[in-house]
């Protein structure tokens, strides 16, 4: 198979047992198409491949709100996929075993004008973005051996986005991550020895630390950031997975991302940030949370 047409692989760490994802495809993608110039970046409209009428260049799943000359957001496969739709086994000798990474890779567009930044867009955007997720998620969820999805957002050249038309990103996996069993355990450990739900008495730690609220939202800087100026947005209900927010939840939840991305913008301009969904759609104990992490 020639190197550029390989997918990620997952192999198994033999000190620990645990897998991991093993990436050969991320070097392989296209050219960027960003020009950045210090704290500046932009993109040549030409050569976008996701404006209005060039539908024939990516496979479309969804357009919503008008056809190819007039759709609102649209969903695409991705072209350059880290996860694979074929399933093989690969033997390898003794301790070391690797098999390709199984799943699916979608991209939201959530507007069709390209050099708009997900902070321009309005309310109605934000909720057409959301309820796509949500619809993806679980029709994603429903497939045979889709064990876990996952939904993040890379705004700007220095967040690992190649695109330069706003995006947002769905990876669904046949195992759920190493990271989120880890966080399931310790949840689990913590509410045996506290007979307390962890995620509760976070809302109680966290409140010096509150960046802006609303009636069942809330936003802090969390005391253990993995970065500076991270943001957590957490419901006030304990809900484990995106699906379930009410629709007052929706909207209180985009109002308070929105203020976060613009708040960040207007304190530090133009910055390239992560925006990373936190959630188990079949652990009722673990808790929705959206990550906001800028570059600084
Ligand atoms: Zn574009
Ligand atoms: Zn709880």
């Amino acid at each position: 198979m020639p190197e550029s047409y390989k997918k990620d692989v997952i192999r198994v760490d033999y000190r620990t047992g645990k897998k991991i994802l093993f990436s050969s495809v991320r070097n392989n993608k296209p050219d960027d198409f960003y020009h950045i110039s210090g704290d500046n970046w932009e993109s040549d409209i030409s050569k976008c491949p996701f404006e209005y009428g060039k539908e024939a260049l990516n496979k479309t799943i969804k357009l919503v709100g008008g056809d190819e000359h007039s759709w609102k957001l649209k969903v695409i496969e991705n072209k350059f996929p880290m996860l694979s739709p074929e399933f093989d086994f690969i033997p390898l000798e003794g301790l070391l075993e690797e098999k390709p990474a199984f799943g699916y890779c979608e991209v939201i567009f959530e507007t069709p004008i390209h050099n708009l930044r997900f902070s321009q867009l309005g309310k109605e955007e934000y909720l057409r973005w959301l309820d796509t997720i949500i619809e993806r998620e679980n029709e994603l969820y429903s497939r045979d051996r889709i064990k876990y999805v996952y939904v993040f957002k890379n705004e700007g050249p220095r967040s690992g986005a190649s695109l330069s038309h706003t995006h947002s990103q769905i990876i669904s996996f046949e195992e759920v991550p190493e990271t989120i069993k880890d966080e399931q355990k310790k949840i689990s450990e913590f509410i045996d020895s506290n007979h307390a739900c962890l995620y509760e008495q976070i809302l109680n730690y966290e409140k010096e630390r509150v960046l802006v609220e609303n009636n069942t939202f809330i936003a802090f800087a969390p005391f253990g950031s993995k970065m500076s100026s991270e943001s957590l947005i957490m419901p006030k209900r304990h809900v484990n997975y995106v699906g379930l927010l009410s629709s007052e939840e929706k909207s209180d939840f985009v109002d308070i991302l929105s203020k976060i991305i613009k708040t960040n913008e207007a304190l530090f301009g133009k910055i390239s940030y992560n925006i990373l969904f936190h959630e188990v759609k079949d652990d009722e104990t673990f808790i929705f949370m959206l990550r906001y992490a800028p570059e600084l």
